[in-house]
């Protein structure tokens, strides 16, 4: 997967969020404040105007990640921006200056995203955040690449994995984040940030199949 095939997930995530922006929204005024799906359109827009800038400083996988977390830091009130701000962050440091990104690679670079998310947020699974979605979808890639799933399969195993872990949040109480102030009123809903992360993996999964 080369600087071509990230550049299409990202413009990807950016229209599936852009799609479901009053939809994480709606998901948002249930457990939190409404504000999910506005804070991550207006990231992920700004985020396609800050690659644009940068034009061939992006020229590998990491520093499109790279450009995206930064620009989703600075831009995006909210936990949400900070949280995805490190993981794509994260993830393009392990990428470095690779360009061309094999299935183990991107599985380190995902693996090293959750960390990231784990690390400033001190959420773990069952906490009913994104990282169910992202540890379960870390955890079926990196079992598909090891038992030899092509490409395709294991990103559709990625993608997978993410939507079941974010429907799995709807039974869980929330112990983290602002959900978690409504203690067990937050059972019954699905996760916004969880919801979100499996569209952005979802988009992953269509721009890699896509360029090729
Ligand atoms: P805010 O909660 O500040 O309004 P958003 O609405 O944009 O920010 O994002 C809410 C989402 O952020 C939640 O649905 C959850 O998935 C995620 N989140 C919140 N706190 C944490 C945390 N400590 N660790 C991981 N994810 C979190
Ligand atoms: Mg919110």
């Amino acid at each position: 997967m080369d600087a071509e095939v990230f550049r299409a997930w990202i413009v990807s995530a950016a229209g599936v969020i852009e799609a479901n922006r009053d939809h994480l929204t709606q998901l948002d005024a249930a457990i939190g404040d409404a504000d999910h799906g506005i804070n991550l359109s207006r990231g992920f827009t700004a985020v396609l105007g800050a690659l644009e800038a940068a034009g061939a400083k992006t020229a590998t996988p990491g520093a499109i990640l790279t450009v995206t977390g930064n620009t989703l830091i600075s831009k995006v009130g909210g936990a949400s921006g900070p949280l995805y701000g490190t993981a794509f962050r994260r993830a393009g440091k392990v990428l470095g200056d690779t360009a061309d990104v094999d299935l183990p690679a991107l599985s380190a670079a995902l693996d090293a995203a959750l960390a990231g998310v784990q690390q400033l947020g001190a959420a773990r699974e069952g906490d009913k955040t994104m990282v169910d979605a992202l540890a379960a979808a870390t955890r079926a890639f990196s079992q598909a690449i090891a038992a030899g799933a092509s490409l395709d399969d294991a990103l559709s195993v990625l993608a997978e994995a993410a939507s079941a872990g974010a429907a799995a949040t709807v039974s869980m109480q929330a112990l983290k984040g602002r959900a978690s102030y409504l203690g067990p009123r937050s059972v019954g809903h699905e996760d916004p940030g969880a919801i979100s992360t499996a569209l952005i993996l979802g988009a992953l999964r269509d721009a890699a199949q896509a360029g090729r």
